[in-house]
């Protein structure tokens, strides 16, 4: 089954581009992928100590570098993207160059991302990374190709039931370059290089094979999940004028949750908004909020620079519901309810 998958994710995903291999989640691929490029560097290469991400992202892009004995760095994001900020990037880059030992992207919401413009700071600076796009299967670059598409750098996604591709739990490492991905699949295999003989760094990353049924079950369905998926969030961005939404760098998303900013400098504060939606029977969330530098547990081991674009976005965020089930007319209820919540 995972065989089968394997393939199938390339194929019609891929478009028969590249190389992938399933893992049971998306932190173990994350954590795998980090490993595997910092043992890859030499010499005192090895003794870098910095990951450097966004703040902006989910708890399991620090863990994996800190499972990796590595503190995260992090940079502040871009106010209309909520992407990683190129200069913030660039600075902490020029700042902490010797010290670096990866750079671990999140193509934030799934949202397209200029992954040439990672590839060039990686070649400038001799600095590998690792693409965290755990909510990227089903998104679209600025060429019309599934985000990561023919990436030399490995670029992980997640299956996790919150993901557009919702399965249970699952993940893949997708990279174009196959001694990547065979090494990765061994190191997710206990290490095992050569059969039952560990000669990497291992542990058990396998998605079971029903795990691998059910993603192959979903990958037949997923055409559809994707143009309904885009089809609520045009019917979001038109019904809620008052909510600043993602900006596009191209390409096309599919949603996992409708991610948008209540008002700047309005008394209807985002904790009111998500608790008047309650009232009105609508679970809103608020991803990244608390961001990774309000968390204690990164706090205390990270290396804190300013982060005022991740702070105003980070108490601004509400994340609206979607979901597969979800109908138009559920949208247009859900964004009277938000516009009651925001105006009344
Ligand atoms: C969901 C998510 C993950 C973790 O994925 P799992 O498959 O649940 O391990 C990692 N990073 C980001 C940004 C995510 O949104």
């Amino acid at each position: 089954m995972n065989c089968e998958l394997e393939q199938h994710l390339i194929d019609s995903l891929f478009q028969g581009v590249g190389h992938c291999v399933t893992v049971c989640n998306a932190t173990i691929g994350l954590m795998l992928a980090i490993r595997l490029v910092i043992d890859r560097k030499s010499g005192a290469g090895r003794a870098r100590k910095y990951a450097l991400m966004p703040a902006f992202t989910f708890a399991a892009t620090a863990h994996a570098a800190i499972w990796n004995n590595l503190i995260p760095l992090f940079c502040d994001i871009e106010p209309d993207t909520w992407q990683a900020s190129p200069s913030s990037l660039r600075d902490l880059i020029v700042q902490f160059s010797d010290e670096i030992a990866v750079i671990v992207p999140y193509a934030t919401f799934g949202q397209s991302l200029d992954l040439s413009a990672y590839q060039a700071l990686s070649s400038d600076y001799e600095l590998p990374v690792v693409v965290d796009a755990a909510a990227s299967l089903g998104c679209v670059d600025a060429c019309g190709r599934q985000f990561g598409s023919g990436s030399p750098d490995p670029v992980i996604y997640s299956m996790h039931v919150t993901k557009t591709f919702s399965t249970s739990e699952a993940g893949m490492v997708y990279c174009n370059d196959e001694q990547t991905v065979e090494q990765l699949r061994a190191m997710g295999n206990f290490g095992f290089g050569i059969p039952r003989c560990a000669t990497l760094p291992g542990l058990n990353a396998k998605l079971s094979e029903i795990g691998a049924l059910l993603a192959l079950e979903k990958l037949k369905a997923f055409g559809g999940v994707i143009k309904h998926r885009q089809q609520l969030e045009d019917v979001y961005r038109q019904h809620l004028p008052e909510l600043t939404f993602q900006a596009t760098a191209g390409g096309r998303n599919a949603y996992q949750f409708m991610p948008a900013l209540v008002p700047a400098n309005s008394d209807r504060q985002r904790d009111y908004v998500i608790a008047k939606l309650a009232e009105a029977g609508v679970m809103a969330g608020k991803y990244f909020s608390p961001h990774l530098a309000e968390q204690p547990y990164f706090r205390e081991r990270c290396k804190l620079v300013d982060l005022s674009v991740t702070e105003e976005v980070g108490s601004r965020i509400i994340s609206l519901p979607m979901y597969d089930s979800m109908t138009l007319a559920d949208v247009q209820a859900i964004s009277e309810a938000a516009r009651a919540a925001l105006t009344s």
